[in-house]
């Protein structure tokens, strides 16, 4: 299952909370895994009734304070406290090693007692994997403005979860969504209100039309824009354009895959 701790994303709504920054875990029979924990993270978890140190691993995907300001902390609550070498902190070449480069400088995210806390701590570049108990993470490109950000495939038992992270849309994005059987998609903006290096609806659209096994969407990482316009209704316009149920993500609930 897959449960949103935040469905707020992007500098407005971060801080602002006007929706909550926590990212999101994905709950399979063996693992918990926290995938971009931003601000609030631990304590939306809290709130919405659920355990802040069942998780085996913190994920994240590119070094914007949105994604990863409570990295630290959740890396905490994975080692009980710092006490137990355990769990894994997967993440960017920049949210791991840092990145310093013409397109500014990014990372690390994590101080170097952190780092040493898991069991182990992997950076992944677009095409390689690494297997967390049952599930298996495939890193996939972005186009953002952190140039090492990823997204990922997640190989589950029976299903395939693309995430996308933050990316504006190319053709990669098409590519990674065809096979897949459910879209988690960072919509930042509403209807066809594109910026750069971000999704809008309509590029999810064109996703979700060109996939050809998916049986679910999760929208999230939702911008001021798009909460003012109604992530329910961007969602539901959505499903009638592909026929693919598709949900707006909502701050502390969980969610069936
Ligand atoms: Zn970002």
């Amino acid at each position: 299952m897959l449960f949103f701790v935040g469905s707020g994303g992007g500098r407005f709504a971060m801080i602002t909370q006007t929706r909550r920054t926590g990212g999101f875990r994905l709950e399979t029979e063996e693992v918990s895994i926290h995938f971009d924990p931003g601000p609030g993270a631990l304590l939306a978890t809290r709130l919405a009734g659920r355990s802040t140190t069942a998780v085996d691993a913190v994920v994240v995907s590119h070094a914007h304070p949105d994604h990863y300001t409570e990295a630290e902390v959740v890396v905490e609550a994975m080692t009980r406290g710092g006490i137990k070498n355990r769990g894994y902190f997967v993440g960017s070449a920049s949210a791991v090693e840092g990145y310093k480069g013409e397109e500014g400088s990014f990372g690390p995210v994590l101080s170097d007692y952190h780092r040493s806390l898991p069991e182990a701590t992997v950076a992944l570049e677009p095409g390689d994997t690494f297997t967390i108990g049952d599930v298996t993470l495939e890193a996939t490109p972005t186009v953002h403005g952190d140039p090492t950000g990823v997204g990922f495939r997640v190989e589950l038992e029976d299903d395939l979860l693309y995430y996308t992270s933050d990316t504006e849309l190319r053709g990669f994005v098409i590519d990674a969504a065809e096979d897949a059987t459910i879209l988690v998609a960072n919509v930042t903006r509403p209807g066809s209100d594109r910026i750069r290096g971000h999704l809008c609806t309509s590029d999810l659209v064109e996703v979700v039309k060109e996939a050809r096994d998916l049986r679910k969407v999760f929208m999230t990482h939702f911008g001021m824009k798009m909460i003012k316009r109604g992530p329910g209704r961007e969602a539901n316009s959505v499903q009638k354009r592909t026929g693919v149920t598709t949900v707006a993500a909502r701050d502390g609930h969980v969610y069936d895959l």
